[in-house]
């Protein structure tokens, strides 16, 4: 049951949702000066306003849903939200994506929700590496956390990187990785990095086609997989000898935009259409009571004639997206 669609034909069974704004870490790409508390005076979604979006998205046909940020976990209530919107029927999956940094802390709680899957953003397997590209010397507490969750025979794991040209992006950061998810049942993948209102210049410096790792891949003799229907834009990879897949995230490759399946609530409550979109429609005050669910499903059925075909990201388009810890990556 799809019933969000666009007007290029594509379906919508996928929201990401981001519950925060604020991040504890300084990536590079992101907050290299880290989260700055804006003039004003919006607050972050509720729990209650959450559930209301859950509830309308499930009417809509979205079975999965994705909590973000900044970092998710930041919020003292993120075990609850998960709890909340874990219940409703409709919702299949509730997944999450965080920087990891308390992950050896929360694993447990997460799992007894039954959280459907963890996306981790591990930049780097070299500790200096990661403390150069996140500012934080935070490698071993999240490899801690994630071996937590493998030893809890948790499976839904995957990793992500963003691909850093001089940084990450050597023969020898790909070994890493590929050793890596031979001993660890993980789907890693790699982020072409993208330009954002705010990161012009880190862009300039350190932008890299991921045909890098691509060509790496076929070189080690993966073998592309085609993709399921609600699964997102990563092109994934396999390999006979290898349990966990490898994947690469490119948005700036021809025809990305045709596969795109989600939709975005900012961590203020408005529906972005694209990442890299000009306008955001606030949703906020048809949060306020479950009598208003209707009102709200129509408004973002209605919403999503306006979405665009394409991102125009490659003419250096990035719409009202400063960095993605404002919308949610
Ligand atoms: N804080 C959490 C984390 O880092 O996983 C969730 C939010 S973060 C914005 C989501 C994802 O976006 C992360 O994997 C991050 O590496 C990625 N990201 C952030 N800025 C990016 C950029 N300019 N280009 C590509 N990926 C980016
Ligand atoms: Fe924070 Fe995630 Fe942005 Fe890094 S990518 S600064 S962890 S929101």
């Amino acid at each position: 049951m799809v019933h969000l669609k666009d007007n290029f034909g594509r379906t919508f069974p996928y929201f990401r949702i981001s519950i925060t704004d604020v991040c504890n870490f300084k990536c590079g790409y992101c907050l290299p000066d880290g989260y700055k508390k804006p003039d004003n005076k919006k607050t972050f979604l509720t729990i209650d306003e959450i559930r209301r979006i859950g509830i309308a998205l499930s009417e809509l046909g979205v079975c999965k849903i994705r909590l973000t940020g900044g970092e998710p976990t930041v919020r003292k209530d993120f075990i609850d939200i998960v709890k909340n919107l874990k219940s409703l029927p409709g919702i299949k999956k509730v997944l999450m994506t965080t920087n990891g940094y308390n992950l050896k802390q929360i694993a447990k709680p997460l799992m007894e929700q039954k959280i459907d899957g963890i996306n981790i953003s591990i930049d780097s397997l070299d500790r200096e590496k990661f403390k150069f590209i996140t500012g934080m010397d935070k490698l071993e507490d999240i490899l801690a956390g994630l071996k937590l969750l493998q030893e809890n025979n948790f499976k839904k794991i995957k990793i992500n990187a963003v691909l850093l040209k001089g940084v990450n992006d050597s023969e020898e950061d790909f070994n890493n990785w590929q050793q890596f998810i031979k001993s660890n049942y993980v789907d890693f993948r790699y982020i072409e990095l993208m330009q954002t209102g705010d990161n012009l210049d880190y862009f300039k410096k350190y932008h890299v086609s991921a045909n890098v790792f691509r060509d790496y891949l076929l070189k080690k003799e993966w073998i592309h997989q085609t993709a399921g229907f609600d699964s997102g834009p990563s092109k994934n990879y396999i390999h006979k000898d290898f349990r966990g897949k490898f994947g690469i995230i490119a948005p700036y490759s021809k025809d990305f935009c045709k596969s795109c399946n989600r939709l975005r609530i900012t961590a203020q409550g408005d529906l972005r259409l694209c990442l890299f979109g000009d306008t955001g429609i606030s949703l906020r005050a048809l949060l306020q009571n479950d009598e208003q669910i209707p009102q709200l499903k129509d408004l973002i059925n209605a919403q999503l004639n306006f979405k665009k075909e394409s991102h125009y990201l490659e003419l250096g388009n990035t719409g009202i997206t400063p960095h993605l810890a404002s919308i949610g990556g």
